[in-house]
């Protein structure tokens, strides 16, 4: 079911509401005090963000070992951004959270920030493919406007795995050499899967790995679905995507913040099915107290 902004402000109507959520689902009633070791169950303390033990009056702050830690901005404000991020399609740029938000570009950035790394965190990283799977590998350039810089030089360079009818899976890398893209592959695509890539030097040895099937498709000769159904155009349309989202939202993203961006697309994309689960998933996805 689609939230609307309602829904949300009925859920969420204050600070109040949002720390209980918070609590219920990190910690909840039933959680046994790591002092005491009774259930006897909690409350809400009345001047501090933080929830205490019935029998031994030890504090729980819910919001440590979140996002929201140290975080002077209303958890409320918090909820509404990821709210919104749930609505756009292209992400929400700095600037935007400001105007919805009502705080400084500086607060709005790093709210926006804290974001994609909860999104990255939620969204995890479980291996791609198997036997009888298929996971295209590609990479793109994102990016260059250093002084001088021309061809690839200066560009960010990100490595996309993608499971057909699955999951999308991105790596910020330094540079394109087997060295550097294999152990990637390695560590997030399972054994037995068959790997789908362009003809690019840095994945030849896949070929004479045992633990893959590596079929390649020739771009230099204007082909995109190989002799036997070999291509990489889902992995490629995946980064078209992120990069309309960046320059169109964004304009312009730094190498270092890029990997929190690419973690906010996988995200969504992972969500793609159900994208109403997207809400949900971020607002109870919380690392367990
Ligand atoms: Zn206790």
């Amino acid at each position: 079911m689609k939230q609307t902004v309602r829904d949300f402000f009925k859920q969420f109507p204050d600070d109040d509401a949002c720390l209980a959520h918070l609590f219920a689902v990190r910690y909840g009633q039933d959680h046994v005090c790591p002092k005491c070791e009774t259930s006897k169950g909690w409350y809400r303390l009345t001047n501090v963000k933080a929830f205490s033990c019935q029998s031994c009056g030890h504090h729980i702050h819910p919001m440590a070992g979140t996002i929201y830690e140290g975080s002077s901005t209303p958890l409320q404000l918090w909820f509404y951004a990821m709210f919104l991020f749930t609505k756009s399609r292209n992400g929400v740029s700095g600037r935007e959270l400001q105007r919805q938000l009502g705080v400084t570009y500086k607060t709005a950035w790093r709210i926006g920030h804290k974001i994609r790394e909860h999104m990255a965190r939620v969204d995890g990283d479980d291996p791609l493919g198997g036997a009888g799977k298929t996971v295209q590998v590609d990479e793109t350039f994102i990016g260059g406007y250093e002084k001088g810089a021309y061809g690839g030089k200066g560009k960010a360079i990100v490595l996309g795995m993608m499971e057909n009818g699955g999951d999308v899976m991105t790596r910020v890398i330094p540079d394109r050499k087997e060295f550097t893209m294999f152990p990637h592959i390695a560590a997030n695509v399972a054994i037995g899967t068959e790997i789908h890539t362009d003809e690019h030097g840095g994945y030849s040895s896949l070929g004479d790995e045992p633990a893959y099937t590596h079929k390649t498709v020739n771009h230099r000769k204007d082909e995109y679905v190989g002799t036997s159904g070999q291509t990489t155009n889902s992995i490629e349309g995946f980064f078209m995507h992120l990069k309309r989202t960046i320059k169109g939202t964004h304009i312009w993203v730094s190498k270092k913040h890029l990997h929190k961006y690419t973690g906010e697309a996988e995200f969504i994309y992972n969500r793609r099915n159900a994208p109403e689960t997207i809400l949900t998933d971020l607002l109870y996805g919380y690392p367990k107290g």
